[in-house]
């Protein structure tokens, strides 16, 4: 096992968040680990899949660059692993693979991964996806818990309630509620909640984004419930910032 710890030079290192790079081809970890602390990101390197569980448990990096085949267990194995565990159900998780067919994106998705890069991939991309993850993450650490009205959304136990009702959502569903509850009032395109809860805007149609906000409607309001999620016509989808407010 290889593990490396290196700190990038002239950032304060507690301010600097750790990135940690699984990946076993030699060149390529390097490459990313020169360019992760270019942008000032610690990052911390492990080329086998069977020593990042001991790793997390020690202390848990701010985001992991996951690469799928992985000599010990595969990136997807880990994935899944890495959700099961309480401390890292929220763990930032880009996956990076050679496969670029659907089904393998969805079965990497489904086990939880935030993101998705396909080799070869540019490195400025994956940069911007890194930021755009971290930016998405970081809300997450600062309230574990998302009141509005009768609504409550628990980011840590990932439970929503409407008043006494459970309510269970998909993944997908949850995320959507989670990116429209934080920020009541704005308007998020189709565009902007695909890149925001799917993390890949190209590769999916934006009706997608239509069948899920529909399922999540139809979770969270039964009967009479009012329907705190507006549809903006041409332009997207808003949590109502009035919802709770009468
Ligand atoms: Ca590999």
């Amino acid at each position: 096992m290889s593990i490396e710890t290196m700190h990038a030079g002239s950032r304060s290192a507690g301010a600097a968040p750790r990135i940690l790079v699984v990946e076993d081809e030699e060149a390529l970890s390097l490459l990313l680990s020169y360019n992760l602390e270019a942008e000032g990101f610690r990052v911390e390197r492990e080329a086998r899949g069977d020593g990042v569980e001991t790793r997390l448990s020690e202390a848990l990096p701010d985001l992991v660059i996951l690469d799928w085949m992985l000599p010990g267990v595969s990136g997807l194995e880990l994935c899944r692993r890495i959700r099961a565990r309480e401390d890292s159900r929220t763990l930032p998780i880009i996956m990076l693979t050679a496969r670029g067919e659907e089904a393998e994106r969805v079965r990497g998705l489904s086990v939880g991964a935030d993101d998705y890069v396909v080799k070869p991939f540019s490195v400025p991309e994956l940069m911007a996806r890194v930021h755009a993850l971290l930016r998405r993450a970081k809300p997450e650490r600062v309230a574990s818990r998302l009141l509005r009205g009768d609504l409550a959304l628990d980011r840590e136990t990932h439970r929503v309630h409407r008043g006494e009702r459970e309510i269970h959502l998909g993944p997908t569903e949850f995320r959507l509620l989670e990116h429209l509850m934080e920020k009541p009032g704005r308007v998020f395109s189709r565009a902007r909640l695909l890149d925001m809860v799917w993390g890949m805007a190209a590769d999916i149609d934006e009706r997608t984004v239509d069948v899920h906000v529909g399922r999540l409607r139809r979770a969270i309001t039964r009967g009479r419930d009012r329907d705190p999620i507006r549809t903006v016509r041409g332009s997207g989808y808003s949590f109502d910032e009035t919802f709770g407010r009468d």
